[in-house]
């Protein structure tokens, strides 16, 4: 049977993690903003504090505590507006980590997960390529069987943690005569092996704290205990491991929709217009009215859909309503959000900004709103 977490150990995580926020993290943030990346070093304090891979067994090195553990990290860094960080540890430890525990070999998970727990490791997964986002079917990097070697060739985009990551979670072709799905196979690529390249850290619009890369692999040779689960079985393990990953990023949206309006009231209350504050105004009131009362309901949804991962009863379809829908209203809550402050709100130095562009992100990866459409449809008109 499921052990759900004890309510007031939760809270006691939760404050140890909202302390470190507020005192470690917040006062930096800024300038790792600027600078597009956080200090490798952040990675090994956040290890240190128990803050990564939280849900990987003893064994491994982790703190065998439950999935909701990792969901309160996750979940206090949204919170506190810091997507681009919050985001790259939630690839680590609610994906990356996860992929390797689940399906990895002894061999793999001793050799990795003790050290993403301590943060001297970092995960990243590529899977997207130039040429394939939405349809991974149509990745084109290959993997050659060459002995008991494989030799990598291809290039893939977007990848988050591509300039700190130290282990590379590789989607690849190894059948290309088998068509669709057929043919995958993962493979776990020291991100510093010969013939890997790291491409330059890419400007986005938000996120910034979080490096995002293009990855190129010239014939890189990996021995065939890297191939992460089965060979050719790689989509199945995609397809599998997805669902934490949609969660979490449905989770993280609530949080941060529910960080924007805590401090988009602090906002309204204080500024003034027409000699009131303009919490006094009836837009304002019914616009905080309406944002808070679809915050609550998607949280009362998330808390429903994690409580069904954990024994086991989350589906497809719930898992990419929660995502879907999660995601929709962090943009408009972060759009509203943004609208109460002004021009404030457009200027760089008011937190709402940042939240408004790390929001945007939220709706296209981990799947688009529309992939989320297409597989919600399925189950709908079946
Ligand atoms: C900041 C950032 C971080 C990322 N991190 C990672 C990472 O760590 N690892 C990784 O592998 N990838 C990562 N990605 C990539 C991300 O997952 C992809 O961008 C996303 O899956 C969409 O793929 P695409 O960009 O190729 O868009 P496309 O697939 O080209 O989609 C373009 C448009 O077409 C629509 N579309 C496509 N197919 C359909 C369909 N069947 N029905 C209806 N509409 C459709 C899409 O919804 C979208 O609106 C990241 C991207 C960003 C921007």
């Amino acid at each position: 049977m499921t052990q759900f977490a004890d309510a007031s150990e939760l809270e006691l995580f939760r404050d140890n993690v909202k302390r470190y926020v507020d005192e470690q993290i917040v006062p930096n943030y800024e300038a790792w903003e600027k600078a597009e990346i956080v200090p490798r070093e952040v990675w090994n304090q956040l290890g240190e504090q128990g803050f990564l891979a939280v849900d990987i067994p003893e064994e491994y090195g982790g703190f065998g505590s439950s999935f909701e553990f990792s969901m309160v990290v996750a979940e206090e860094f949204c919170r506190a507006n810091l997507g681009g960080l919050g985001g790259s540890m939630m690839v680590h430890s609610d994906i990356c980590a996860h992929y390797i525990l689940n399906n990895g070999s002894e061999e793999q998970k001793q050799k990795y997960l003790p050290k993403m727990v301590t943060g001297e490791c970092i995960g990243a997964i590529a899977m997207t390529e130039p040429g394939a986002g939405s349809d991974l079917q149509g990745v084109r990097t290959t993997a050659k069987k060459d002995g008991d070697e494989y030799v990598i060739n291809g290039s893939k985009t977007f990848i988050t943690n591509g300039q700190h990551c130290d282990v590379i979670i590789l989607v690849t072709k190894t059948n290309l005569d088998v068509p669709g799905a057929k043919g995958t196979t993962l493979f776990l690529v020291d991100a510093n092996a010969p013939g890997v390249t790291r491409g330059r850290n890419l400007e986005k619009i938000g996120l910034h704290a979080s490096d995002t890369s293009e990855l190129f692999f010239e014939d890189v040779r990996v021995h065939e205990s890297a191939i992460l689960g089965k060979l050719d079985a790689g989509f199945a393990v995609l397809m599998g491991e997805l669902q934490r990953e949609r969660l979490a990023l449905a989770i993280g949206a609530v949080a941060a929709s529910e960080g924007c309006l805590a401090f988009t009231k602090d906002y309204v209350n204080e500024r003034q217009a027409f000699g009131a504050p303009i919490a006094k105004l009836q837009n304002t009131k019914f616009k905080m009215a309406e944002m808070a009362t679809e915050v609550r309901v998607h949280r009362a949804f998330v808390d429903e859909c994690l409580r069904n991962f954990m024994t086991g009863d989350l589906d497809v379809a719930t898992v990419s309503m929660a995502k879907l829908s999660c995601t929709e209203m962090q943009g408009r809550v972060a759009d509203g959000c943004l609208q109460l402050h002004g021009g404030y709100g457009y200027m760089q130095e008011y937190g709402v900004s940042r939240a408004f562009v790390d929001a945007r992100i939220q709706r296209i990866y981990g799947g688009t709103s529309e992939i989320m459409k297409e597989l919600i449809s399925r189950s709908v008109l079946s």
